[in-house]
């Protein structure tokens, strides 16, 4: 590799001089320094200084089928070799693309069975946008054209998924969101639920904010309601099991679409293919990414119910919409070899059956009774941990947030990769961790919780 003629030093002036990062504050990481991540492989990435990390975030959320595996990498090749690239514009299609949305149908619910392909989970949700408000406008009710997502959601960057999102700091940042969209609660009891409210009541509270803004506008000026299965940027929120039953309700009576983000729950995270099994949901679309290639490559699916898809295709005429990497072959073969690897090593059926059920119960017996944490919660491989001053009051240290970069700091110093959303640390490893992979992350996370309980005290 070429880099390997250059020293750590110099890797992160040329990196601090000239590459701009996401969701980074430029002038904080030009003092703290860059780390460097070399190579990775299985459930460990190394660093340029010869650190083994266990990864508890699966890179993004996406490398679900964890590192190093020469098939994606044979397959991408092939596929380079044989045909780099073509586009599905002008009547073409490439063979990956066409198998690929066959194969995502095979394991979507019954009722999806078309693929819009894009290479982000933002630009599928901008194209989730457009498709649900054509919809409406090709059923003659172009004024049904809001959306409602919640406070806290993520769905992405561009303009239109910022603006699906409910992040104050990125909207304050936009300078004007895309108009008519609205939001609403997040289903998020561990800090929401009033003193005495048990988690179903406060299920359905939290629906109800959706019938309420329903309401307000008049059903007939409401498009869809957006919502990830389990708020994941955020901060893992899984919300009480009334929830997602009483919003299908509420969207059924009200005629409201149901668009569900599965960027991060999609392919087998919740113990399922989609997390709309999970939760027992029929979403009318579902945008997925990040798993469907493990990250390998980029690549995301917007999968359209036959609802949708019956209208766009019998009256849409032409859709005005889409990507230069569209179906891209060579994402799409990674993605279909991705596919048959979670399906041949059973990590869906292990996640749900084993190691999501193992990782439940590690958290709740080794890191619940921890002095730092009031909470732990976990769905699958998806989890949080609430970090907390006084666990009988749920009361945060101050300011807020600052205890969780403690522990996520010294999680990583220890070798484990975690998160920091808030006062909310969060896991969500990739799905080839074993039993063992979940004892020795509790290992490290306990570490860190007592090193800076020492620091907090
Ligand atoms: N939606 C959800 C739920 C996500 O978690 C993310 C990214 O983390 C996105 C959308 C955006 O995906 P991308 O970063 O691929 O644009």
């Amino acid at each position: 590799m070429t880099y390997q003629n250059y020293s750590l030093k110099q890797l992160q002036q040329i990196d601090a001089a000239h590459h701009l990062h996401p969701f980074t504050d430029h002038k904080d990481l030009r003092d703290a320094g860059t780390r460097i991540v070399t190579h990775a492989k299985g459930p460990f990435i190394y660093d340029s200084e010869g650190n083994e990390i266990l990864d508890g975030m699966a890179g993004l959320w996406c490398v679900n089928i964890g590192y190093g595996r020469d098939e994606l990498a044979e397959v991408a090749a092939e596929q380079m070799k044989e045909l780099p690239y073509y586009n599905s514009f002008f009547k073409c299609t490439v063979p990956t693309a066409a198998l690929l949305a066959q194969k995502i149908a095979s394991l979507a619910p019954k009722h999806i069975n078309q693929v819009f392909f894009g290479s982000s989970g933002s630009e599928s949700n901008d194209t989730a946008l457009r498709i649900v408000r054509h919809y409406w406008a090709l059923e003659g009710k172009p004024e049904k054209n809001r959306i409602i997502s919640r406070k806290n959601a993520y769905h992405g960057s561009t303009v239109a998924g910022t603006s699906l999102g409910g992040m104050e700091g990125m909207h304050g940042q936009l300078g004007g969101a895309v108009p008519n969209i609205v939001h609403v609660m997040m289903p998020y009891a561990f800090e929401l639920a009033l003193p005495g409210e048990s988690d179903h009541d406060f299920g359905l509270r939290a629906a109800k904010s959706i019938e309420d803004a329903i309401l307000e506008a008049g059903p007939d000026k409401v498009a869809a309601f957006i919502g990830e299965p389990v708020m994941g940027a955020g901060g893992v929120k899984i919300p009480p099991a009334s929830y997602w039953p009483e919003v299908q309700r509420i969207c059924r009576k009200y005629d409201v679409l149901l668009m569900l983000d599965e960027v991060i729950t999609g392919y087998g995270r919740t113990g399922n293919w989609f997390a709309a099994e999970t939760f027992g949901v029929e979403p009318d679309t579902i945008t997925t990414a990040k798993a469907l290639t493990s990250g390998y490559l980029p690549l995301s699916a917007l999968l359209v119910g036959d609802r949708i898809a019956s209208t766009f295709i019998e009256k849409g005429g032409e859709f005005y919409h889409g990507y230069t990497y569209s179906g891209h072959p060579v994402c799409c073969a990674v993605g279909l070899r991705n596919l048959e690897i979670i399906e041949q090593e059973g990590l869906v059926e292990r996640v749900r059956d084993d190691t999501g059920p193992y990782f439940a119960q590690a958290l709740r017996e080794r890191i619940s009774p921890h002095p730092l944490v009031g909470e732990t919660r976990s769905v699958g491989l998806m989890a949080a941990i609430e970090i907390v001053a006084d666990k009988a009051t749920r009361a945060r240290f101050e300011p807020a947030g600052s205890a969780a970069v403690i522990v996520r700091d010294y999680a990583i110093a220890n070798g484990m990769m975690m998160r920091a959303t808030g006062d909310s640390m969060i896991l969500s490893p990739p799905l080839i961790w074993t039993r063992d992979t979940i004892d020795l992350a509790c290992d490290r996370i306990l570490k860190a919780l007592d090193l800076a309980l020492t620091d907090l005290k």
